[in-house]
């Protein structure tokens, strides 16, 4: 099943951005796979894709906190397909630390990638989708943006608290045309955690009444709902997908 339609997916090589990729493009979404560094991963997203579905698939190595890369990437996809349909903001870094160690130098590139990037991305992605008067937004939160903080991200934290306020702005921005909602998830079992030792693990998954981390799939197939014409009146929402956490 090919529908013509177009996913971009920032953050694509891995984790909930690689799940979701997979998960639209069972949908029949052709997809734009977005990385910063990793093109190893991301080229292998690409293969699994092309082996499972019959889509069109396009790698794009860009750095979402820098708008020429951004404004470029846009222009790729829209060379390639003429559209853009779906666009989903998961690209994000965390740099955790203990409080006195945070610097400005990595609170700034936190903000950078995770709030100004999903900005850039919804910004020149979301000019053509107004354009072509239809479209989705899916902006990937966290639970740490809503009311489950850490001081060892709090530059994290106050990033995914930006992105949700983001959410309500541009839902209202493009009105009635594009559907913008937020995903919070709690804690995903990807690479931004694997440092994690097995002691907090254990003392996390006390607090979430299902006692386990999500798998990254479980994220995306919130996504691939949302993005769907079943959720067709879900606008400017926040849906958390965090097993029932509690703190
Ligand atoms: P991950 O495994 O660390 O993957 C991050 C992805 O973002 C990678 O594909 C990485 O690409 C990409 N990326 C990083 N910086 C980028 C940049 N400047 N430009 C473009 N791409 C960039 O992360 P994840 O755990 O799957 O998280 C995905 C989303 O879910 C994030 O928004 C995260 O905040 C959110 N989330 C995660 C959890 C969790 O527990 N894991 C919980 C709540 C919310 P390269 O590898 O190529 O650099």
């Amino acid at each position: 099943m090919n529908n013509n339609k177009v996913a971009l997916v920032t953050g694509a090589s891995r984790g909930i951005g690689a799940s979701t990729a997979r998960e639209l493009a069972g949908m029949g979404f052709n997809i734009v796979i977005n990385y910063a560094s990793d093109e190893t991963s991301a080229k292998e997203v690409e293969q699994e894709i092309n082996k499972l579905c019959d889509v069109q698939t396009l790698v794009i190595k860009a750095d979402i906190s820098k708008e020429a890369e951004v404004k470029k990437m846009i222009d790729k996809v829209v060379l390639k397909f003429g559209r853009i349909d779906v666009v989903v903001n998961n690209a994000a870094i965390a740099i955790d630390t203990l409080f006195m160690d945070k610097t400005v130098t990595n609170f700034r590139r936190i903000l950078d990638v995770n709030l100004i990037g999903t900005f850039l991305v919804s910004k020149y992605a979301g000019d053509f989708m107004k354009k072509a008067q239809s479209g989705v937004i899916i902006n990937i939160s966290s639970t740490n943006g809503i009311d489950t903080y850490y001081p060892m991200s709090l530059d994290y934290d106050a990033s995914k608290a930006g992105v949700i306020s983001l959410t309500h702005n541009l839902a209202l921005e493009y009105a009635p045309y594009i559907r913008v909602n937020t995903v919070a998830p709690g804690w995903v079992k990807t690479d931004m955690n694997k440092e994690l030792d097995q002691e907090f693990v254990d003392k996390e998954n006390q607090k979430i009444l299902l006692e386990r981390f999500a798998n990254p799939e479980e994220i995306a197939k919130v996504v691939s709902f949302l993005v769907s014409e079943e959720a067709s009146y879900i606008n400017d929402t926040v849906i958390r997908v965090d097993g029932g956490l509690k703190y």
